[in-house]
């Protein structure tokens, strides 16, 4: 079965989902920054922590950095996410001359993916999702969920990097802003409730019958 088909069984179990931004860009790219190896929650709540403590960009960039780590301290590494996120504010408060990103939207897509990886503490994933989600590029962001169930399934070796899953699973997916975005939807969800990291539960799984670690351990 290809990523085709199998994006078409994902969306008659989980649904389809309008391709709408949710978050200015700015606020997408620090959330992103936040949410490595943290739940959706923790994440959500830090940040509104750190919004409630200092209500703008400037007033986060310019505070003592043990203030910006007490008031993430949810999520998981803040010691090391505190640093980062007020680096990347006044870079881009350098480079720009405020702390805004919406200019973005109006590069070339590599050109703005350089851009943001060249940001400390930025990955080829919170560029992909920053770029798909707020400016509806085609670019697939491959979080950890996107890259468990693409081994699982069999689109990339199980030594294949999340790095390298990047530009496999996008050459086997139109490059529609619209598809890219309800397969990263769809898979994150599966990833969620189903194809946990944990203790996968198959039986009730939709892909099953296509599914290479099924075939090998699920029976
Ligand atoms: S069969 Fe199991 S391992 Fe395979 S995709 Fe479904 S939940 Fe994941």
């Amino acid at each position: 079965m290809n990523i085709m088909q199998v994006y078409e069984i994902l969306l008659d179990y989980y649904g389809e989902r309008p391709h709408q931004p949710r978050r200015k860009p700015m606020v997408e790219l620090i959330m992103t920054m936040l949410s490595h190896r943290t739940t959706a929650r923790n994440e959500r709540v830090a940040f509104q922590q750190l919004w409630d403590r200092f209500g703008s960009w400037e007033a986060i960039r310019d505070a003592p950095v043990e203030e910006v780590t007490e008031a993430i301290s949810p999520v998981n590494y803040p010691g090391q996410k505190a640093p980062r996120i007020q680096a990347v504010l006044r870079i881009i408060t350098e480079q720009r001359g405020e702390p805004n990103i919406d200019f973005l939207g109006d590069l070339p897509l590599d050109e703005a993916l350089d851009w943001l990886t060249a940001l400390p503490g930025v990955g080829i994933k919170t560029a992909s999702l920053v770029m798909l989600f707020c400016f509806k590029k085609p670019v697939l962001p491959v979080d950890t969920h996107v890259h468990r169930i693409s081994q699982r399934l069999g689109f990339v070796d199980e030594d294949t990097s999340a790095e390298k899953a990047h530009e496999l699973l996008l050459e086997e997916l139109p490059h529609d802003p619209y598809v890219l975005y309800n397969f990263h939807v769809a898979m994150l969800r599966h990833g969620r409730t189903l194809c946990t990291w944990s203790n996968p539960k198959c039986i009730p799984c939709p892909l099953k019958f296509t599914c290479q670690w099924y075939a090998e351990h699920g029976a």
